[in-house]
Order: structure tokens, then C-alpha cells, then sequence
């Protein structure tokens, strides 16, 4: 017997946009979890007053006006900006590259000494014409200084490989900014949700049925006939029973502490960069919100290897798996009359949160087109 217009499988950014829509519309849906909790990767537990991003540091940013002012429909932003510090060898160094890391790195004033002294570094490289792997790339974009300091040890801790062994294609692009700014992003608009993402979530699902400690694949035998149609925001391989192939996930660790100090690094973010320590970054979650407690939450980020049980953050995007999910969209296609298949697991593909809320509008749109 079916009971809803729509079942949701997927309590995260994508269900929920698509859920609210839905339900804007006059569709009735059921949302399900198998965390226990709403939210997906951007959920944050509460810590003594902090929002702790338990799946990793989440800022939104986005040129998208459109999803802007979606967004801002349910939460007001605040003015956060990401502003990373990187460390490596005792010395710390801002990112992205600019005039300021140019500074720390070579003692130059002027973008005019900055260029010079990149394109001296550059040079270096310049009889490699086809560069064949990752450590080529780098060097040839920005020389020896830059990547060994600031990009070969994080690279290598985060993909779990040497840069020699990783394709060129991770970094085509370096981007170089010639002013004094430590934005991280070049896009219009950022900030974090005031109140954390909870409040952002809890007012797309305001008035929708959620049920959490629910895995579609546990109970498929009820929950496959309870809707006209199910979207499904999983993994896209687990879905098809793996028949084509297992997808390959980069996987993170977190350890988190709670430190009776009011102030432990100063900033949201400090990268390290070096392989004298395991993890990639150090994240204070207070700076995201300006937080005045006398206590502050930290977490250690450490890159780790994928195996069943443990979450599927970066999808390894490389010719083989993206031929293996090629093969799993074919499928999805041939189900494109009851199943509709989006996010991040489903679609194989890092996106941001940006991204992830337009596609979700846009596949509601076409859904009533
Ligand atoms: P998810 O949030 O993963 O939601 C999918 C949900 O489906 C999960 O809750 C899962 O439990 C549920 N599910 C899966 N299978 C089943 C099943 N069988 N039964 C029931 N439920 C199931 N984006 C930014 O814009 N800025 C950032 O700074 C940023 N930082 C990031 C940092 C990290 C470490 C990572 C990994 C991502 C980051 N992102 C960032 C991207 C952001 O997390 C995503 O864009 C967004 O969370 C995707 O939402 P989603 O709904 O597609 O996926
Ligand atoms: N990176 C790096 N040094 C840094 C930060 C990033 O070399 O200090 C490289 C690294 O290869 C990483 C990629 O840039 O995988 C993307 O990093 P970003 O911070 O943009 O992505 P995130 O992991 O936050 O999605």
C-alpha cells in the first residue's frame, strides 16, 4: 500500500531541500536516516554551547544568488570567512596564495617582486613539457618552495599516495592571488548558518516526517512500496548490490578534545602541511561563530584509507571508478520511472553544499516540469 507521494532516503542537505520542495508543493513524503540524527555530513553536535562540525569544517560559500537567498530564507548567515593558516616546519603561512604567503615564503613587498620570483621558481621546471604525474604539475605551476612547503606532505597525507603516483589532473590549476587577502574562496557570498546547520535543516524539515536508525536496505521489503517514488541519496553502488564493481571513497578519522582554554590556535583552520604529523588539519570550531566560551572543542582531521563501516567522503574521481559509476548511471536511467537518484553518494561526485541544494531544486523542477 503506498502511503506518500515520495520516500526520501537520505536525512542530509539533498533529501531535505528536495523533502521541502516537495512538501511546498502539496507532495506528502517520508524522510528516512540510518544516522541518528537529520543533516548528513553537515550535522553538528552541540558541546557546551560550541557547534562541533562532526563531519569535518563546513563553510558555505557561493556565487549561485539564487541559492544565497534560498538559504538565507530559512537561517541568517553570519559573516565568517575562511581564512586557513598553514604550517609546516614550526613557520605558519596564510592560504590561498597571496601576497601574504609570497611574504612569509621569500620576503617580497610588491606583486611585481612576488611574479618575478614565481616565474625563477617555475623556471626551474621548464624542461617538463607534459607533466606525468601530481609532484610535475606542482612544480612546473609554482616551483620547488611552494610545493614541497605547502603541497606535496598534505597531498600525500590526504590521498594516501605519493604525489609521483597521484595524476596530474588534482591540481591543473594553482590559483594565485597578487593582494594582501587570505579569503579563501573568490566566490560573492559565505558564512555560517547563526545557530549552526542544525537550524538550517530543522527548518527544511519543519513539518515533514523523519525517521532516523532507518537503512532503506535493512527494511526494502516495507519501505520499498510505502511512496509513488523514492529518491535515494545513498551510495549509488550499494543501491545496485555492487553488481557493477565497489566504488573507492577516501575516508577521515576524527579525534575530538575539549580543552579547558579559551583560545587554543586562533583560527577556525591551521593546515599542516608536513608529514612530521598524521593529520591534515586542526579545526577550533568557536572561530566559526566567534565564540566567547571559556572552554573551546577541537577536532584532528586525519586522512584514512575506505573500507565497508566507515564513511565514503572523497570519491577517488579517477578514469576507473568514474567508468564504474558510468555503468551504475546507466542503470539508474533504466529506474528513472520510480527511483530518482541524487547528492553526493548517489552522483559520485564531491559537491558543495551550494551545488548540492541547486541540484536538489533542480531535479524538483524538473520532476514537476
Ligand atoms: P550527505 O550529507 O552524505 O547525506 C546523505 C545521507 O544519506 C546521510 O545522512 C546518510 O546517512 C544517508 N543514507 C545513506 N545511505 C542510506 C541508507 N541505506 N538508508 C538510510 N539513509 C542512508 N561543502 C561546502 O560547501 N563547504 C565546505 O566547507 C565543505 N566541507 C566539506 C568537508 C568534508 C570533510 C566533506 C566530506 C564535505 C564537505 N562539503 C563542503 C560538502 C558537503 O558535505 C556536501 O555538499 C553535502 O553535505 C552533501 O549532501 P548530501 O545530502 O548529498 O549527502
Ligand atoms: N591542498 C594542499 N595544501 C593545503 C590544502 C590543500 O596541497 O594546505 C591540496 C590537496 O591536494 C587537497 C586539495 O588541495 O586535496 C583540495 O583542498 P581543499 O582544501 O580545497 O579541499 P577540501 O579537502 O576542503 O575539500
Amino acid at each position: 500500500m503506498t502511503n506518500y507521494d515520495y520516500l526520501i532516503v537520505g536525512a542530509g542537505l539533498f533529501g531535505a531541500v528536495f523533502a521541502h520542495e516537495a512538501k511546498k508543493a502539496g507532495k506528502s513524503c517520508l524522510v528516512i536516516d540510518k544516522r541518528n540524527h537529520k543533516g548528513g555530513n553537515i550535522f553538528c553536535e552541540e558541546v557546551d554551547g560550541i557547534h562541533v562540525h562532526k563531519y569535518g569544517a563546513h563553510i558555505f560559500h557561493t556565487d549561485n544568488k539564487e541559492v544565497w537567498n534560498y538559504v538565507n530564507s530559512f537561517v541568517e548567515f553570519n559573516r565568517y570567512t575562511n581564512s586557513p593558516v598553514a604550517y609546516h616546519n614550526g613557520k605558519l603561512y596564510n592560504l590561498p596564495f597571496n601576497m601574504n604567503t609570497f611574504y612569509q615564503l621569500w620576503g617580497v613587498t610588491t606583486p611585481t617582486e612576488a611574479k618575478a620570483k614565481i616565474e625563477e621558481q617555475r623556471a626551474e621546471y621548464a624542461h617538463i613539457t607534459q607533466p606525468a604525474n601530481l609532484e610535475e604539475q606542482a612544480l612546473t605551476l609554482c616551483g620547488k618552495d611552494i610545493y614541497e612547503r605547502l603541497i606535496k606532505g598534505y597531498t600525500e597525507k590526504q590521498w594516501g599516495r605519493k604525489a609521483t603516483e597521484l595524476p596530474a589532473f588534482i591540481i591543473r590549476r594553482l590559483p594565485f592571488r597578487f593582494t594582501f587577502d587570505n579569503n579563501y574562496f573568490n566566490d560573492a557570498y559565505q558564512g555560517i548558518p547563526i545557530g549552526g546547520y542544525n537550524a538550517l535543516t530543522d527548518a527544511l524539515l519543519d513539518g515533514i516526517e523523519v525517521r532516523l536508525n532507518t537503512d532503506f536496505f535493512k527494511e526494502k521489503a516495507e519501505l520499498g512500496h510505502v511512496a509513488n517514488k523514492i529518491l535515494f541519496t545513498g551510495c549509488i553502488d550499494e543501491f545496485f548490490g555492487y553488481r557493477c564493481g565497489h566504488l573507492e571513497y577516501r575516508s577521515l578519522r576524527f579525534e575530538e578534545k575539549r580543552l579547558d582554554i579559551e583560545n587554543f590556535q586562533g583560527n577556525a583552520v591551521i593546515n599542516y602541511t608536513g608529514t612530521d604529523v598524521p593529520y591534515t588539519r586542526v579545526i577550533e570550531h568557536k572561530h566559526f561563530e566567534y565564540g566567547k566560551q571559556p572552554h573551546t572543542v577541537v577536532t584532528y582531521e586525519y586522512p584514512d584509507s575506505f573500507a565497508p563501516g566507515k564513511e565514503p567522503y572523497y570519491p577517488v574521481n579517477d578514469s576507473k571508478n568514474n567508468s564504474v559509476y558510468e555503468e551504475y548511471r546507466k542503470l539508474a536511467r533504466q529506474h528513472a520511472a520510480n527511483t530518482l537518484f541524487g547528492g553526493r553518494l548517489a552522483q559520485y561526485t564531491y559537491s558543495d553544499m551550494d551545488d548540492t541544494v541547486a541540484s536538489a531544486l533542480e531535479l524538483f523542477k524538473k520532476e514537476n516540469s
